[in-house]
């Protein structure tokens, strides 16, 4: 396994991304991007700490090694209950995005899709992933994965689009593989990535097949345009005082990717043209980054509910009635949303190739409660914190000579307290709830991993109802 080092000078490649209308070359050492960066070394760090090993690390059922967990297949339910603990673990330790979940759930899901499209067709595309997959674990490689395309006009499918290109899709084809053509856009963690696992966006139809492709690729591979996405606040990182960033050390980012015509040998093409299994992948992996949910939010609200507590005792107020229940208030909504996220993982199941799943239904009910929770939880982090989150004047005037002494006099609580603590946490709980932060704790619980709708129709189909009208009929003798 990588040292957090070691994989920071493993990411120093020829990758060239637009930050802000500039060409950055050393996108490591760009401020914007330095704190996702940082994020992904602490998952690196605490693989190499005994005290995590249990849950940070697992043994290969590729290649019989001790491995980071966010490159493991899932070998049992312990695995799948592990995974959601120690994304809770890494959302404690940064509380923010730490952007490695998506590639890791991109994986589990070919693991099986792979397997069952051999089995009907007789391709080798399970060989060729699981070859591609030893090698991203042997290397202990950060991955990325591309799902989302730009979708053009919603009403119309991909084929029937003015601009084909609006899905990602295979535009030629020979003996060596495949070039595409496309954009992936809300790319999580592309920049600290060295590849991304591409899938289809949706399930295909008959006359779509051009757009049914998933393919391994590195994401500073030549004909990619890469584009750094906003966040509120973002700049703040730029500035001298990083204080006003609020989670100063760890932050997440998004990347908007154009494929520009770019060539992939076919070993690392993972499906072409099998409009069946499209479906499959998108609700496999939706599945099991909804799981993943059940473990990322509740860490990040653990910090955000914290921070909270801290700042109600330096208010002095941790005692008041109101108070105690708004943070009671505040547990019980992340603890709904780890148990979910634990449940679903405990009634997993072996898939035929081996390697074992999450609970769809209960994935699906963990995500739509993460579309609920975290707003409500920031709300009384809000309301707890006071209007001071959003009026405190910049770090600088804080600790310039003519007005610092003087908000320092005025923000100062309590003789027990330093006031420089009071002004980083009111800033983080600042950045948390309507900064950079928020993105990762607050859209993303909303729009990741699917929308709130895409959950609805899967409960929808999921939930058996014609079962629970058998079980009235059957206690009320009903025909
Ligand atoms: Fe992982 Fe959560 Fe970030 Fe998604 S939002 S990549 S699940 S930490
Ligand atoms: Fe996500």
């Amino acid at each position: 396994m990588k040292t957090p080092e070691e994989y920071l000078e493993s990411l120093k490649r020829d990758t060239i991304v637009y930050i802000m209308g500039e060409k950055v070359k050393e996108f490591w050492n760009h401020p914007l991007v330095k704190p996702s960066l940082n994020a992904v070394m602490k998952i690196y760090e605490l693989a190499q700490i005994s005290e995590y090993q249990p849950l940070m690390t697992a043994v290969s059922n590729l290649i019989g090694e001790r491995i980071n967990r966010f490159t493991h297949i899932h070998q049992s339910v312990d695995d799948l209950i592990k995974k959601v603990q120690m994304q809770r673990l890494v959302g404690q330790k940064t509380g923010t995005c730490f952007q490695r979940c998506v590639g890791f759930d991109a994986a589990n899901t070919l693991y099986s899709v792979t397997y069952e499209m051999d089995k009907k067709y007789g391709t080798s595309y399970f060989e060729r992933f699981t070859n591609y997959w030893k090698e991203v674990q042997q290397k202990d490689l950060m991955v990325a994965g591309s799902m989302t395309d730009p979708k053009g006009d919603r009403s119309k499918r991909p084929t029937q689009q003015t601009d084909k290109d609006m899905y990602l899709r295979v535009v030629e084809e020979n003996e060596e593989g495949i070039v595409v053509r496309g954009a992936k856009i809300h790319q999580t963690g592309y920049l600290s990535s060295h590849r991304t696992i591409v899938m289809p966006t949706m399930a295909l139809r008959s006359g779509e097949e051009a757009y049914a492709v998933s393919f391994g690729v590195d994401t500073n591979e030549k004909g990619m345009t890469l584009v750094m996405g906003r966040q509120a606040s973002d700049t703040r990182k730029m500035e001298e005082n990083i204080i006003d960033t609020g989670n100063y050390k760890y932050g997440g980012h998004e990347v908007f990717v154009i494929f520009n015509d770019v060539f992939i040998p076919s070993e690392n093409v993972f499906m072409n043209g099998q409009i069946e299994f499209s479906g499959e992948l998108v609700n496999r992996f939706a599945g099991l980054h909804r799981q993943s949910y059940g473990g990322c939010k509740p860490g990040k609200g653990d910090v955000l509910i914290g921070a909270t507590a801290l700042i109600s005792q330096i208010n002095g107020v941790p005692n008041v009635s109101h108070i105690k229940d708004k943070i009671i208030e505040m547990n019980l909504l992340n603890e709904t949303l780890f148990a979910c996220g634990v449940a679903c993982s405990a009634l997993g199941f072996q898939r035929e190739a081996g390697n074992y799943e999450m609970d769809m239904l209960l994935a699906n009910v963990t995500k739509q409660h993460v579309t609920r929770a975290p707003y409500e939880i920031s709300r009384l982090a809000e309301d707890i914190a006071g209007g001071i989150i959003c009026t405190m004047p910049s770090y600088a005037d804080f600790n310039s000579e003519e007005v610092g002494h003087l908000l320092k006099k005025y923000l100062n609580t309590s003789d027990e307290v330093s006031v420089e603590d009071r002004y980083k946490i009111i800033r983080f709980i600042e950045n948390f709830t309507m900064g950079a932060s928020s993105l990762a704790y607050k859209t993303e619980s909303l729009h990741g991993a699917g929308s709130p709708q895409a959950q609805r129709i899967m409960i929808g189909r999921q939930a058996n109802v014609e079962e629970k009208i058998g079980f009235v009929k059957e206690i009320l003798d009903l025909n």
